[in-house]
């Protein structure tokens, strides 16, 4: 038969006596947990570990040198016993329970009439967990949850709400347009503005809700960078962000299993460009969305793979924001680049072989490609190549034009971070043919420097790197010039 479920409470112990049997690692946990709420705290023990001698030497906590005494508990209202011996908390258990006190013991579900919950603490708002005492591990994962999902605005909102709290009485005397009014602050730009520690905003942002209470609120955006695929590589506030959406407009590149951690009933809106499609116009359509659904008060979160603004055309949308009075946040996230270097093994400044790294999109008009090649053609740096559209021959010609070795090592990246990931290494003078013969497609990323070697020896991460050697690749194939599909994949992946 399973127990009773406990009851939780929240207790003010202000000036009221508490005390801790046991002078150790443990009650001085305990301790050091019972100080902030203003407790008398006693400490008894024949010996106190250096800590807790100092507070008992400050006065911060009164000691009861000894043996444990029953007579310790007297005008006490909670008891902690914190020792390792077990007798003395069955001593101190059954003490208190005689007297009425309520009494926990450290480690033993079963001698404490009172548990003590993991906790979140963001400002006044606690969250406590219990697994009703038979799982204290549980609850403390359940705590790293929500560790992650709540950040340190959640206590200036409390904070904000509760010094408001009779002026919203005031000017909104009944409970159920209180209750409009709540729901409007918290998916409003409030929680927003103080994420970014923007109290006077926040402020501000509240005296016109009270001011108005029953105008449409404004809506904000989040400009998000979703990250090259795997979930895991998204940002805390991302994930924050996303668990608050009301509307999710995502490019094509977003994984699915960035998706899936978006709250369930967001609404989500597609806008990645297609193939030959008018890129005006998707960019106007993305425009339009992002203002009408932020007009209609909604929390949108603008989506892009990698980071927002690495060749994501994350600065125009947010000048269309401004210059229509929407507020806005951006996270940033791990653009593929370093991404791809992470998991294809690849450290793009490895210090023996550059110092310095670019990031280049090809992705230019045809004839004057405005890219500099001489300067990118220069030694000991390591070139990523985003959407290698005009095409990997081209590249190749450019770089050893401006001489740069025909030896330099290549690495592409295809679909890095996920599970199908895909490297290919090689030198230059093989670039256009291996990926050719590899049939490498989008999205992928190109790495030309001495550190692209490097993912030979260092790679970890999905399957091993395909070489020129490794499926009887020719290389007199090299003077072919067939169509380039790894150009068209980039181009399809833009
Ligand atoms: N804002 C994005 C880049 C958008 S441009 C970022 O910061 O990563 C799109 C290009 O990014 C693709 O053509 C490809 O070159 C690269 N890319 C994005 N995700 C990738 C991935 N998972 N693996 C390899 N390349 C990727």
């Amino acid at each position: 038969m399973s127990a009773p479920p406990l009851f939780p409470l929240f207790t003010n112990l202000a000036g009221r006596a508490v005390v801790v049997v046991g002078g150790g690692a443990v009650a001085r946990r305990k301790v050091a947990s019972l100080i902030p709420t203003g407790a008398r705290v006693r400490v008894g023990a024949p010996l106190l570990e250096p800590q807790l001698a100092e507070w008992a030497a400050e006065g911060r906590i009164e000691a009861l040198p000894g043996e444990f005494d029953p007579g310790w508990l007297d005008g006490a209202w909670l008891v902690i016993a914190a020792t390792d011996d077990v007798a003395v908390n069955r001593a101190v258990a059954s003490a208190a329970e005689s007297r009425r006190v309520w009494a926990n013991v450290a480690d033993d579900a079963e001698l404490s009439g009172v548990h003590l919950p993991a906790r979140v603490e963001r400002g006044p708002v606690q969250i406590a967990i219990s697994s009703g005492g038979g799982v204290p591990m549980l609850a403390r994962h359940l705590r790293e949850q929500l560790e992650g999902q709540f950040d340190e605005s959640l206590g200036s909102l409390a904070e904000l709400l509760a010094q408001a709290r009779e002026r919203i009485r005031s000017r909104l005397p009944d409970l159920a347009s209180r209750r409009r009014f709540f729901d409007r602050v918290l998916k409003g730009a409030i929680p927003a503005l103080l994420r970014r520690g923007d109290h006077v905003a926040a402020e501000r942002e509240l005296a016109a809700a009270l001011e108005h209470p029953r105008s449409s609120p404004n809506g904000t955006v989040a400009l998000v960078g979703a990250g090259p695929g795997d979930p895991g590589l998204l940002t805390l506030r991302a994930l924050r962000v996303l668990n608050e959406a009301d509307v999710v407009l995502h490019d094509r590149l977003v994984s699915a299993e960035v998706l899936a951690l978006a709250r369930r009933d967001a609404e989500f809106i597609e806008v990645g460009k297609q193939v030959g499609g008018d890129h005006h116009a998707t960019q106007d359509r993305i425009h339009h969305l992002l203002v009408g659904h932020a007009r209609q008060g909604k929390r949108v979160v603008r989506l892009k793979g990698g980071d927002p603004f690495i060749f994501g055309r994350g600065g125009e949308e947010l000048e269309v924001l401004r210059a229509h009075g929407i507020d806005f946040e951006v996270v940033p996230g791990i653009t593929a680049a370093i991404a791809c270097g992470a998991y294809a093994g690849i450290p793009l400044t490895h210090r023996e072989y550059a110092q310095s790294a670019r990031f280049i999109t090809a992705h230019t008009k045809e004839g004057d490609d405005g890219i500099d090649w001489a300067a990118l053609a220069q030694e000991k740096q390591t070139l990523a190549f985003y959407m290698g559209v005009s095409g990997l021959e081209r590249i190749r010609e450019r770089l050893t034009a401006h001489g740069r070795s025909p030896s330099t090592p290549f690495a592409i990246i295809e679909n890095g971070t996920r599970p199908e990931q895909r490297v290919v290494l090689g030198t230059l003078a093989d670039l256009p043919e291996l990926a050719r013969f590899h049939q490498v497609g989008a999205p992928a990323l190109l790495v030309i420097g001495e550190v692209a070697a490097l993912a030979g020896n260092l790679h970890w991460f999905g399957s091993k790197p395909l070489t020129a050697a490794s499926a009887g690749f020719d290389a007199n194939l090299r003077d072919h010039t067939c169509s380039d599909p790894v150009g068209a994949d980039f181009a399809r992946a833009a």
